[in-house]
């Protein structure tokens, strides 16, 4: 790995201060399970490196009007083992535990992955059935993204380089809903999924589908919201037909690359099953 200067900032004020000093030289780290294997792998040289690690206002899981908000600093074993989130958003605690292992869960950070924004990971899927937004923040002001717009291509997102990735902004799961999150892992159990489907799924007493959230993962350069398969669901009765006509649909939305995991229309194939079953599980748990 090539030399770099380490600065350890204590407060948001001083990060921004050394990305404004430093530009695009600089890269920040957080966990540093994403970051430090690109540079090992020199796909990033920075000359700075910024951690996050003593920026205690980035971390936290606040409950406040009808939202989660997590601070970007929160680990994955911190959400996945917090009551806050279990109680907000059961598909939280149902997809974190499911990352790797409990040694990279407990410094992979949620803010790094979706920054990190490797397209098989687990956690942005549950995020985007959930709906959640990102705050993003240089020492001009903020913003607050839609996860749905934040990334844009493989290990590629809207963030600027003078910008932080503050905050995780989630609507509480309704009650009533039902969630699941799937992941399809033939290899070990701390490897990336060959597809992943978080579904979240809300139905009143008849059955009628009242909301819906599916999101993909290693299914294209991006994690994929199923917008196709929520309308097909959206307002109407939920039946098995129902279920297989909407996972259908998650087959013209999908766009795997062949690896070792399987070939494009493997993922393909089991994008629609995985989606199938994630909804079937979901609705389950909406009506138990
Ligand atoms: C062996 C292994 C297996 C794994 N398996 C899985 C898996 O199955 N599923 C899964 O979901 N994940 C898995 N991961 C974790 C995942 O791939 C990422 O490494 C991890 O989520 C990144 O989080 P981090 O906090 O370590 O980020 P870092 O490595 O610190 O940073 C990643 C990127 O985000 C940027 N960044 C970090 N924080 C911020 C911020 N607050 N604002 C702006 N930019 C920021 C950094 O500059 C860098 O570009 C695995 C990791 C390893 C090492």
């Amino acid at each position: 790995m090539r030399g770099f200067e380490f600065h350890a900032p204590s407060t948001l004020k001083e990060v921004h201060n050394l990305l404004a000093q430093h530009g695009e030289n600089a890269k920040l780290i957080a966990g540093g399970t994403g970051l430090v294997l690109m540079m090992k792998q020199q796909l990033v040289v920075p000359d700075h490196v910024i951690s996050l690690a003593n920026v205690a206002e980035l971390s936290g899981i606040a409950s406040e009007n009808g939202s989660l908000r997590i601070g970007a600093l929160t680990t994955h074993r911190t959400l996945e083992m917090s009551d806050v989130a279990l109680q907000g958003a059961s598909l939280l605690h149902d997809t974190y535990k499911h990352v790797a292992t409990i040694r990279i869960r407990e410094v992979a950070t949620v803010g790094g992955a979706l920054t990190h924004a490797d397209p098989a990971q687990d956690s942005p899927p549950a995020l985007l059935a959930l709906g959640a937004s990102v705050k993003l923040a240089n020492g001009k002001g903020e913003r607050t993204v839609d996860l749905a717009d934040f990334f844009e291509d493989y290990y590629t997102t809207v963030t600027e380089p003078d910008e932080v990735l503050t905050e995780v902004i989630v609507p509480k799961q309704s009650a009533s809903a039902g969630a699941a999150f799937l992941k399809f892992l033939p290899r070990t159990a701390d490897d990336y999924a060959t597809v992943c489907v978080a579904a979240v799924l809300d139905v009143d007493a008849s059955g009628k589908c009242q909301s819906v959230g599916i999101a993909l993962g290693a299914a294209g350069p991006t994690p994929i919201r199923a917008t196709d398969a929520e309308a097909v669901l959206q307002g109407q009765q939920v039946t098995p037909e129902a279920i297989r006509e909407a996972a259908e649909t998650v087959r013209a939305a999908v766009d795997p690359t062949a690896d070792i995991r399987g070939s494009k229309e493997y993922k393909t194939d089991m994008s629609v099953v995985f989606t199938r079953r994630a909804l079937e599980q979901a609705f389950a748990n909406a009506r138990s």
